[in-house]
This record gives structure tokens, C-alpha cells and sequence, in this order.
């Protein structure tokens, strides 16, 4: 019977606001097998594309990303929030609910010919990773493929990101 990763993500209401059911996949990477299985999962739905990078989006997409990279034999970008990085970088800004915020990556950290797989917990609205993938293609290289832990399919992200020429994958919706 395949592992149910599903099951190891635990659903918490009300957090971080009323009414919001917050997936958390920290019950998912405490357990070895679950952890593994995921990584290995993604990993192997991008292996033999050519990918040369992945690029995790902070925090939790770290966490996966970094794993995949290692399985692909392939270096790890962190995609950063604002003022976290210490060398030269560019930004990208997104909106959010209220307001604005802003990721980085190093400035020279990537270059034309080379393609990046984009990794992150889960897509929502998908503000967060089509932001991502402009600026990951600001420096030349391609991103045709971004994949997450979770998809919450009935909110529209994926379908963003399929509207840029961006393949998604998901473990579970
Ligand atoms: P989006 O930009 O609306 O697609 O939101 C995705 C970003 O918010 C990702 O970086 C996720 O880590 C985070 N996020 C949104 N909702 C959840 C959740 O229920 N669990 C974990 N992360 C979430």
C-alpha cells in the first residue's frame, strides 16, 4: 500500500486568523517515512527534464527543496523574503490580502540556459509563486515547472501559474 501523505498533514482551524483552515505539514516531515516519501515523490515527476536548480520559497518551501535538490543531484536557490539576502539581489513585489510584500533572490545566481524547478508547501491563490517565477525568469533562465506539497485547487492558484506556461504538480489537493 503507497504511504497516505495526506493523512500526515493535520488541518488547524482559526490559524492565523478566524475562519482560515491552516494546512500544516509539520506532522508530515516529523514522521521519516512521510518526509522522504514526498521529497522522492516530487524528485521523481521532475527527473530527466534537464532541471538545473531548484528554487524553494521561504520557509516551509525550504524544506522541500532543499530534499528534491539533493534527489536531483541539482544546487537549491532560496527565494527569500525582503532584506534577508547579503549579497546583490533583485525583487520581486506581490500583493497580498492587505498590502504588499516582497521576495529575493541573488542577483547573480542564475543565468540563460538554466532551468529551474519552482518548490513551496502549497498554493493558494498562487500570488506567491507566480511572483516567484517572474522574477526567477528575470535573470534568463527558464521555469516551466513549479511543484507543491498541497494544491487547494477550488482557490485558482494552479490555473495561474498553467497561464504563464508553468506546469504544476501537487502531491495532494
Ligand atoms: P498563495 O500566495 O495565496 O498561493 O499562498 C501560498 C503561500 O502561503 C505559500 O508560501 C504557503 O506556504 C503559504 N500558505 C498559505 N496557506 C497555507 C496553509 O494553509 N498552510 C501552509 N502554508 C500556507
Amino acid at each position: 500500500m503507497p504511504l497516505d501523505l495526506k493523512a500526515l498533514v493535520r488541518t488547524i482551524p482559526d490559524y492565523p486568523r478566524k475562519g482560515i483552515l491552516f494546512r500544516d505539514i509539520t506532522t508530515l516531515i516529523e514522521n521519516p517515512e512521510g518526509f522522504k516519501e514526498s521529497v522522492e515523490r516530487i524528485a521523481s515527476q521532475h527527473r530527466g527534464k534537464g532541471i538545473t536548480h531548484v528554487a524553494g520559497i521561504e520557509a516551509r518551501g525550504f524544506i522541500f527543496g532543499a530534499g528534491v535538490a539533493i534527489a536531483l543531484g541539482v544546487g537549491f536557490i532560496p527565494v527569500r523574503k525582503k532584506g534577508k539576502l547579503p549579497g546583490e539581489t533583485i525583487g520581486q513585489n506581490y500583493a497580498l490580502e492587505y498590502g504588499v510584500d516582497t521576495i529575493e533572490i541573488h542577483a547573480d545566481v542564475l543565468k540563460a540556459g538554466d532551468k529551474v524547478l519552482l518548490i513551496d508547501d502549497l498554493i493558494a491563490t498562487g500570488g506567491t509563486a507566480l511572483a516567484a517565477v517572474s522574477l526567477l525568469r528575470r535573470t534568463g533562465a527558464t521555469v516551466d515547472d513549479a511543484a507543491f506539497v498541497i494544491d487547494l485547487p477550488e482557490i485558482g492558484g494552479a490555473s495561474k501559474l498553467k497561464a504563464v506556461h508553468v506546469e504544476v504538480t501537487a502531491l495532494m489537493a
